[in-house]
């Protein structure tokens, strides 16, 4: 998995990075389903201790163009997870409210508490990105952005969060068939927005500003992976992977029970 993630201060070149590599399994989706079962039920167990022990905190970022998988990847990776210790912020349009603040005010408010998981279903990010590419504010103002998304996630570590983020990678041929899937399924037509379109028109710019994204914040305590994302199973072992094994350099414990609990009798 260590292949995918960005060294920090290294280039990105997204169009020589293959959004259908399937490479440690080889294109056998059988076999990578079967371990993506297992990697859940690992994860399962680690997010319990985590809960437990109450001591770390667990932030998870998922950045991606329409239709690149974040839900999926949400249902599916923590698909057992116990829902008391893992939330989900999604971020959207900015509000009036939001707008009148610091761009990452709304942000800081949902970072994790001691004992869980969250998971940012966009994030910080869309403010180098789409806001980037529509021209929402002066380059000068996000250009300095990248320093400031550093900074704020040293202090998050510092303060005893663990950051990884996750750059869902889909090609734009992936995108159409999955838009037209979207128009084509009456249950999945509710997800179709012609806005879109608008986007999907914008892609090389989004590429251009994801390739910058992520060069200028993988850094050793936040780092990004970039996960193939064309193969929906390869996808989401990619991300459990990553995250059990991170989950598993925490060395967490159950806490201590009370002592002399064999002596206890219940009547
Ligand atoms: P879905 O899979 O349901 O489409 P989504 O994350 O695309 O999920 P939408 O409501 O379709 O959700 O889109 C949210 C939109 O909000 C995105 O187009 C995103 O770029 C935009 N957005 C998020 N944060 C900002 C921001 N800070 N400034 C401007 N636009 C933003
Ligand atoms: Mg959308």
């Amino acid at each position: 998995m260590e292949s995918y993630r960005v060294e920090p201060g290294h280039e990105v070149r997204l169009a020589e990075s293959d959004p259908r590599d399937s490479t440690a399994f080889d294109g056998d989706k059988t076999a990578g389903k079967a371990r993506t079962k297992e990697l859940n039920r690992r994860l399962e167990a680690l997010q319990e201790v985590l809960y437990a022990e109450g001591k770390h905190k667990v932030l998870v970022v998922l950045q991606a163009m329409d239709t690149g998988g974040k839900d999926g990847t949400i249902r599916h990776v923590f698909d057992g997870t116990n829902p008391q210790g893992v939330k989900v912020a999604s971020f959207k349009k900015p509000t009036p409210e939001e707008l009148a603040h610091d761009y990452l005010w709304r942000v800081h408010a949902h970072t994790p508490a001691r004992g869980e998981i969250t998971i940012f279903n966009r994030s910080h990010y869309e403010d180098v990105l789409v806001v980037r590419v529509h021209d929402l504010v002066p380059p000068d103002v996000w250009g300095r952005r990248y320093e400031h998304i550093n900074a704020f996630e040293k202090t998050l570590a510092d303060e005893g969060t663990t950051i990884i983020k996750f750059f869902l990678h889909i090609s734009k041929a992936e995108q159409a068939a999955r838009l037209q899937a979207r128009l084509d399924t009456p249950h999945k037509q509710w997800k179709f927005s012609t806005g879109d379109l608008t986007e999907r028109a914008l892609w090389d710019d989004y590429m251009a500003a994801y390739g910058a994204a992520l060069a200028q914040t993988s850094t050793p305590w936040a780092p990004w992976y970039v996960v193939p994302a064309d193969r929906k199973w390869y996808r989401n072992l990619v991300i459990s992977q990553a995250l059990v094994d991170l989950l598993e350099s925490l060395d967490m414990r159950y806490p201590e029970p009370e002592e002399s609990l064999d002596t206890v009798v219940i009547t």
